[in-house]
Formats: C-alpha cells, structure tokens, sequence
C-alpha cells in the first residue's frame, strides 16, 4: 500500500540543537514582548517557528494579525497553532485511520476470494467423489487429475492468502504504532513529557465519575519563577520545567500520574491515597527533590540559585467535580505562597470549609 505523503512531525519540525534553538528564542521572546503577547507554550511556538521563518504562511498571517490587530486574541493563536505547528501529528492520525481503512476493506476482499475459493474446491471434490462413486469409473484418470489439479489450485490461493494475511499482519503493527505516537503527541507537554492541561482534565474527570476512593490533587507551582526568568532568561527556565518534569515521573508512585497545568504549575493525581498525611508525605518528598535541584548554566557552568516550590492537595470526596477539587487544592497552594513559599499545605475537608 501506498504510504501517502504527509507533513513533517513535531520531532521534524524542531530539530535545532540547543544553541540554535536559544538564538531562535532569543528572536521570538522580544517580539512576543513588542506585541504583549502572554509566554505560553502555544505562543512561544508559534514565534519560534516565525523567527526561523520556515512557514512563510503563518509568518504572512502573524504579520497581518500583529499589524491589523491591537490584540492576539487566544483563540487566533490556537487555531495558528493547529494549522501550522501540530498539523503534522493531526494528519498522521488521520493517514493512519484512512490506511486502517484500506487494509481492512483489502484483507475483506482477500478473506472473500478465499471462501469464495473453498466453496470452489468443495464442489470439485463432491462432483469427483460422484464420479467416483459409478459403478463404472472409465475416465478413472481423468477424474484423479482434475482432483489433483483443484486440490493444488486451492493450495496456492490458499499460500498467497496467508501471504498476505502477514503482510497485512506487519501492517497493523506499523500503523498501531504510529497512531500510539500520535496519540502520544496529542495528549503529552512536549517541553515537560509529562500529560498537558487537556488531557489531565480528561483523566480527573473519568477518575472522579468512577467515584474512586482514595484520590487526592497535589498542585505545585513554583516559587518566583518570572524572577528566574529574568534573571538567567527563558530558556534556562525552560529547563527547570524539563527537571521538574523529569523529577515528576521518577517519584510518582503507580498509578499516579502528573501533568503540566499551566507555566510553572503541574499537578499530580495519586491514587490509593486515603489520607492527607499520605499526600502530604509525596508532595514533601518533591519539594525536597525540587530545592536539591542543582542546575548549571551550560556555557558558563555556573550553578543557579535553588529553584523552590509551593504546594496545595486536597483529598477528592463524594460529589467532587474537577473544579472543587482543583479549586480546594489551588486554595491551600496560596495559603502555602502567602506562608512564605516552599512549603506543602493541605486543604481542609468541605465539612471543615462550611463549618
Ligand atoms: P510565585 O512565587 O508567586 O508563583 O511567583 P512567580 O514569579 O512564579 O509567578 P508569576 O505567575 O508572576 O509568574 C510565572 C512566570 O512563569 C511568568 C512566566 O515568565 C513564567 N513561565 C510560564 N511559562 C513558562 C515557560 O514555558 N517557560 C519559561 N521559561 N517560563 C515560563
Ligand atoms: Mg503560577
Ligand atoms: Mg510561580
């Protein structure tokens, strides 16, 4: 079958080393500051993927936007960022399912030939076991031979059908394989590796509608990270969210699982977590972790000043939805900042909130 041609990937479309990547984000950052563009991961993309000028559409559409427009409105940016950035891992999905398509409609053509075949060859053995049957058999050889022959006809149909079942068989691998990255891409932080916003919405969601017991959110953000920024610039920056990530999925316990929320904020969902003291004792463990951070400054080799961060949870009780959870564990994260920062703080129950 033939593979039809597609846009690159997003592994394809980045594929600067770090230093080219910062001098393109170097470009791209004062641009974003020029037009007040907020620095999500959505925008930075978008005018990094501008500042190497590859895409001149979406740079002809930026330019008109910035120039016609006092505003980027989020919704422009998003479907940008769709048509020119993830294009290509949305059309690899959808290669995949129309392949998935063809293969099946080819192996039901095929699985059809071969029925089709076997009857064939049932109604030769019959009529020969007819013939066989006469008292008199005078064409004895004859009979045989057209036995032979439909016997050996049906051998090789039946051969090339389970040729093709195999080569039909490393097909579906392949596509399994590429929808797997696919899907990977659709629902993974690309910067952290760990879940995005979206797809952990979806995943508290479905958690909390099976009414698990023993579910607790631990929200971090880290402590001063704009000062960070300014202080060692955006990409080390990007690279204290890369360790956190990192550290994220070293630590978590089975079943758990982390995503980046927003900037400098992730969130964790532990499962089998029936008390505070429990969540307390995880989020501890990373905020310790975080502060023993020791990142250097590649060219310079200078060690930054400790990275810390503040931490909210709450355990989930009956009749939580994604948002009182979040907002309980969001609540006890600005207690943990107004405290003074690097600290775990844990929420208090709805009983103790209405009281
Ligand atoms: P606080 O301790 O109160 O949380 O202070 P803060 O400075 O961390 O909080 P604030 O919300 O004022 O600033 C968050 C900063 O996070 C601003 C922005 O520059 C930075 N940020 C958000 N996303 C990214 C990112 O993807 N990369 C980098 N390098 N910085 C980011
Ligand atoms: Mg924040
Ligand atoms: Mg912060």
């Amino acid at each position: 079958m033939n593979q039809p041609t597609r846009a690159p990937s997003i592994i394809e479309m980045f594929p600067e080393d770090t230093r080219e990547s910062a001098a393109l984000l170097k470009q791209a950052v004062p641009l974003m500051m020029r037009h007040d563009i907020p620095p999500n991961p959505m925008h930075y993309a978008l005018w990094y993927t501008y500042s190497k000028g590859t895409e001149p559409e979406l740079t002809r559409r930026l330019d008109k936007i910035t120039k016609d427009f006092d505003s980027f409105p989020t919704e422009t940016a998003a479907k940008l960022f769709r048509d020119y950035i993830i294009r290509g891992e949305l059309e690899e999905a959808r290669a995949g399912q129309q392949q998935i398509i063809e293969l099946v409609d080819d192996i039901e053509s095929d699985v059809s030939l071969s029925v089709q075949g076997g009857r064939n060859y049932q109604i030769s053995l019959e009529q020969g076991l007819a013939a066989l049957q006469e008292p008199f058999v005078d064409d004895l050889p004859n009979v045989l031979n057209d036995l032979q022959q439909s016997t050996q006809q049906m051998h090789d149909q039946q051969e090339k059908f389970l040729y093709r079942l195999r080569a039909a068989q490393d097909e579906i691998q392949h596509l399994r394989s590429q929808l797997e990255r696919a899907h990977l891409a659709a629902t993974l932080d690309s910067l952290t590796q760990v879940f995005n916003r979206h797809a952990f919405t979806r995943l508290l969601e479905q958690a909390l509608n099976k009414g698990h017991p023993g579910l607790a959110l631990v929200m971090l953000d880290i402590d001063h990270f704009k000062q960070f920024n300014d202080q060692y610039g955006h990409p080390l920056g990007d690279r204290v969210l890369q360790h956190v990530g990192q550290l994220l999925r070293d630590l978590l316990p089975p079943r758990a699982m982390a995503a980046r929320y927003g900037g400098e904020e992730f969130c964790i969902i532990l499962r089998e977590c029936h008390d505070l003291a429990s969540a307390h004792a995880f989020a501890e463990q990373l905020r310790i972790k975080i502060q023993s951070l020791r990142i250097k400054a590649r060219r310079t080799d200078q060690i930054l000043d400790s990275i810390t961060a503040s931490f909210g949870f709450a355990l989930a009780e009956a009749g939580d939805t994604v948002e009182s959870l979040l907002t309980r564990a969001d609540d006890a994260l600005y207690q943990a900042k107004r405290n003074g920062r690097n600290q775990a703080r844990p929420s208090p129950t709805k009983a103790e909130l209405s009281a």
